[in-house]
C-alpha cells in the first residue's frame, strides 16, 4: 500500500481482523507483513515505520526492532506478548501495549466449557447422537465436574475469573503463582506439582515465554494423576505437549482439554486421536464482541501515541 505523508506508517506484522484494520486505514498507512511479502519494499520503507500492530501469537524479534529506526510502539491485540521482545523494545525506548481485562470473561468461559465438556463427554456425545449409534445402548457414564477440586496454575486477571466462574459450580478451588496474592481466600500452594497433587482439574492459566516454557511436565502429570484432567487455556508452550502425549498414552492422567498447543496451528496426530482429550482451536477470546472490544483497545493504544496522550495498557515492568 503506499504511504500517505500525513498519515502514519504502521507495520502489521499479522493478518489484521478486519474490526482493527478498518479503525486503523482511516488514520494510519498499514503495510500488511511487508517485512515478509516484499522485503526489497520493506527495505526501503522500514526507516518511517513508526508503529507495528500485533496479534498474541506474532513474533517481533530484537533483529526486526533493529530495522526500524523511527518505531514508537507495538501494539499487541491480546493479552499474552510473549512472542514480542519486549527487552529490545526498551532497550530502544518503543512502548509495548496489550488488551488485558476485556477478554477475561471470553476465556472463562471457555476454560469452564472445556471442563464440562471433558466431564461430561459433550464432543463425543455428539458424535454418538450423529452415528446413531444410541440405537445400539446408552453411551458410557462420564464425571460430576461440580464439586470437584480445581487447581489454578495462575491466578492473575483470567484465573480470578475462572475461580469465580468455578465457585458456582461449588468446585474447591486452589492454585499457585509465583508468589501468594494478599487478600485471596483460596489455598496457595508453593508449587504446580503440590496443587496438582490436590486437583482433579488442573487449568493453566500463566502468561507463555521462556519463564512457564513446559511449566507442566512429567512431574506435575505425575501428581495429578489417573482421575486427573489437565486443561491448557494458557499457551502451548507451558505444557511439555511429549510428555501430556506420554501420560495420556500411559494413562497417568484421565484426560485433558486444551485449547493451545506448541505448533498451533499445527496440533500433532497424537492429542488427535485420544478419545480422551477435547480439543479447540485456540478460540478463548474468539468471540465477535470480545474481538471488538480488543480491536478499539489495539486501537486506542495507537492513538494514544500519536496524540501525544498517556497509554491506555502499556504492558508491565520498565
Ligand atoms: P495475568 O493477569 O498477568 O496473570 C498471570 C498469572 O500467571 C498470575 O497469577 C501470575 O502470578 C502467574 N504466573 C506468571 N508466571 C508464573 C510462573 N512462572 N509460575 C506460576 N505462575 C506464574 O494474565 P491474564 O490476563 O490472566 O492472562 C494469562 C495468559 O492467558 C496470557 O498471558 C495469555 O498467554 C493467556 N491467554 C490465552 C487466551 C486463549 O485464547 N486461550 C486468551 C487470552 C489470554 P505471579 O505474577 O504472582 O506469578
Amino acid at each position: 500500500m503506499a504511504s500517505n505523508l500525513s498519515k502514519p506508517d504502521v507495520l502489521s506484522v499479522a493478518k489484521l481482523p478486519p474490526l482493527l484494520l478498518e479503525s486503523m486505514l482511516a488514520h494510519y498507512t498499514v503495510h500488511d507483513r511487508l517485512h515478509v511479502n516484499d522485503p526489497t519494499a520493506f527495505a526501503t520503507l522500514a526507516p518511517r515505520i513508526r508503529a507495528i500492530a500485533a496479534t498474541g501469537d506474532s513474533k517481533v524479534d530484537a533483529a526486526l526492532i533493529a530495522q526500524l529506526p523511527a518505531l514508537e510502539i507495538i501494539s499487541v491485540m491480546g493479552v499474552g506478548y510473549d512472542g514480542i521482545d519486549v527487552a529490545a523494545a526498551r532497550a530502544r525506548r518503543v512502548a509495548v501495549t496489550h488488551t488485558p481485562g476485556v477478554l477475561n470473561d471470553d476465556v472463562a468461559d471457555l476454560a469452564i466449557a472445556l471442563m464440562l465438556g471433558w466431564a461430561r463427554q459433550l464432543p463425543r456425545a455428539d458424535r454418538f447422537v450423529r452415528a446413531g449409534a444410541w440405537e445400539n445402548g446408552p453411551l458410557p457414564l462420564g464425571r460430576k465436574l461440580s464439586g470437584a477440586r480445581l487447581g489454578l496454575v495462575g491466578l492473575g486477571r483470567i484465573g480470578q475469573a475462572i475461580a469465580h466462574r468455578a465457585g458456582a459450580f461449588g468446585m474447591r478451588i486452589a492454585y499457585t503463582s509465583r508468589s501468594a496474592k494478599s487478600g485471596v481466600l483460596y489455598p496457595y500452594l508453593p508449587s504446580a506439582v503440590a496443587l496438582a497433587a490436590q486437583s482433579d482439574y488442573l487449568v493453566v492459566i500463566t502468561p507463555g515465554g521462556a519463564e512457564t516454557r513446559h511449566l507442566i511436565g512429567a512431574a506435575v502429570l505425575e501428581a495429578l494423576g489417573p482421575q486427573g484432567c489437565l486443561v491448557n487455556v494458557a499457551r502451548g508452550s507451558v505444557v511439555d505437549e511429549a510428555a501430556l502425549i506420554d501420560a495420556l498414552r500411559a494413562g497417568t492422567i484421565a484426560g485433558a482439554a486444551l485449547d493451545v498447543f506448541e505448533s498451533e496451528p499445527r496440533v500433532s496426530q497424537a492429542l488427535r486421536e485420544f478419545e480422551q482429550v477435547v480439543l479447540t482451536p485456540h478460540i478463548g477470546s474468539a468471540t465477535a464482541q470480545t474481538r471488538q472490544a480488543m480491536a478499539d483497545l489495539a486501537f486506542a493504544n495507537l492513538q494514544a501515541q500519536f496524540s501525544g496522550q498517556p497509554l491506555l495498557t502499556p504492558v508491565p515492568g520498565r
